[in-house]
């Protein structure tokens, strides 16, 4: 491998372009017109416009126009990052038949973790816990209520194909069934091209544990341990960290295996990340995100391992141990806390209504223990309501949770951004509240809290 086209913008292209850099890799980025003046096109050796003519996002899509430039340039390598492309099989199967190795997982593995009930399937084979749910499609509204009466309100009704925090509805009675099924169908057709449905119980007040994993293509599955994605407002991610701090090491050492378990069943290979809703008493499988994560910083953080270039690494037929001198599992160790605050150009005055226009100020926090990926972060950018609101990633690292937390909130202190709105002061509130320092904010914490929004 010597090229690398990146299919994707922001920050995340940012990430992806260092990591090649250091591998001695050369890099190709592409951009949509309404992102000419982007970082991740200068930070490329080379940079092409992508989707000419069409609207911002679907210029991203382009699946045609990026395998010609890939072949106008000679890149022998995509990677997708995340979102647009990153678990279209479809994409990575064009990028096969092209010659061109796509850095992720194969066609099979995204085709069983693109659906959530295919993926569920797999864990079940696995020896997995899943949540108790409908196990396939349910078609009707009385299908859906039987499931109720059999295990109980509340429950949730889920978009087969669904991502990102969409497509998710909790419903408490039988006449919500009633008033919601169709439209949760419509919606899911109109969001994701397909109306497929299934149910499962809600739990309540679960955390969020996911663990990292990575796979070679030589049989070699390890984890990086877990992260703790609690913190979200309306099922999106807001703060990260890693390791959990409520974990027992038993419950930990349980949850990790099961995500190699079921990674080793398929025979998974790249990054990827097995996730879980865990309660008191267990832990239930929830889906697998088969590419990198926004948050994988936390874990390099954490365990020194760097993520993104072993994605590449494993795509060019590395092995993990040889190779990338990753040691075996049992010898893999982390140490201290990170945690990551998602800073974007939302306003939390105004429901999160994403904010645009041209940054007039930009300082940005650094120092010991600190870590910034930001994609067009910086004084004069002009943010666009075109994409993403994510800003800048902000990451801290310490000896202790709540030396981390001391750390974020100097850090979030010491950004200077004027010109757009940003969710710091929101953040700010999340990071101090006694609940989120003694590591017990649950999924619902943002949504449950009204004095956060104070
Ligand atoms: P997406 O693919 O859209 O990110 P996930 O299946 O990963 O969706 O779920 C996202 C979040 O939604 C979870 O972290 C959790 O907060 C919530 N969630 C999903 N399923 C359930 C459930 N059965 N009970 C309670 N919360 C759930």
């Amino acid at each position: 491998m010597k090229k690398v086209l990146i299919a994707n913008r922001g920050e995340i292209a940012v990430r992806i372009i260092r990591a090649c850099h250091e591998l001695k890799l050369k890099t190709v980025a592409i951009f949509a017109k309404e992102d000419e003046l982007s970082v991740h096109r200068f930070k490329a050796d080379e940079a092409y416009l992508v989707g000419a003519g069409k609207r911002p996002i679907e210029a991203y899509l382009d699946m045609d126009d990026i395998i010609r430039i890939a072949k106008k340039t000679s890149a022998d390598a995509i990677h997708p990052g995340y979102g647009f492309l990153a678990e279209n099989e479809q994409f990575a199967q064009k990028c096969q038949d092209a010659g061109i190795t796509f850095i992720g997982p194969k066609v099979d593995h995204l085709k069983i973790f693109g659906d959530k009930i295919k993926a569920k399937d797999a864990a079940v084979a696995a020896g997995l816990h899943t949540i108790p749910g409908s196990d396939k499609p349910v078609g009707s509204v009385a299908e859906v209520q039987a499931f109720a009466h059999q295990h109980g309100y509340p429950i949730m009704i889920k978009a087969a194909l669904g991502g990102g925090g969409r497509g998710m509805r909790i419903i408490n009675s039988d006449q919500e069934v009633q008033e919601s099924f169709n439209r949760a169908r419509s919606e899911a057709k109109q969001s994701f091209g397909d109306d497929e449905l299934y149910v499962e119980k809600y739990l309540k007040n679960p955390k969020h544990i996911e663990v990292q994993i990575l796979a070679d293509q030589h049989g070699n599955v390890i984890h990086l341990f877990e992260r703790d994605c609690s913190v979200q407002r309306r099922h999106q991610k807001v703060i990260e960290f890693a390791p959990s701090i409520v974990l027992s090491s038993q419950r930990r050492q349980e949850i990790c295996q099961a995500a190699v378990r079921l990674m080793k069943s398929v025979a998974y290979q790249n990054a990827g990340t097995v996730e879980f809703l865990v309660t008191p008493d267990d832990f239930y499988f929830i889906e697998v995100n088969p590419r990198v994560q926004v948050e994988h910083t936390v874990t390099e953080m954490i365990t020194e391992i760097d993520i993104v270039q072993a994605q590449i690494l494993i795509a060019d037929g590395k092995d993990l141990h040889h190779d990338l001198e990753i040691p075996e599992q049992k010898e893999i160790a982390y140490h201290g806390y990170a945690i990551q605050c998602r800073v974007t150009t939302e306003d939390p005055e105004n429901n999160f209504m994403p904010d645009t226009g041209k940054i007039e100020t930009y300082r940005s926090p650094g120092g010991f223990g600190v870590r910034l990926d930001g994609g067009n972060a910086y004084a004069g950018a002009v943010i666009t309501p075109y994409f993403d609101s994510l800003l800048v990633k902000a990451c801290v690292m310490s000896r202790t949770f709540t030396g981390a937390v001391k750390k974020m909130n100097r850090v979030l202190d010491e950004f200077i951004i004027r010109g757009v709105k940003t969710n710091i002061p929101f953040m700010k509130k999340v990071i101090n509240h006694p609940k989120f320092i003694a590591g017990q904010a649950h999924t619902t914490f943002i949504d449950s809290t009204p004095e956060l929004f104070e």
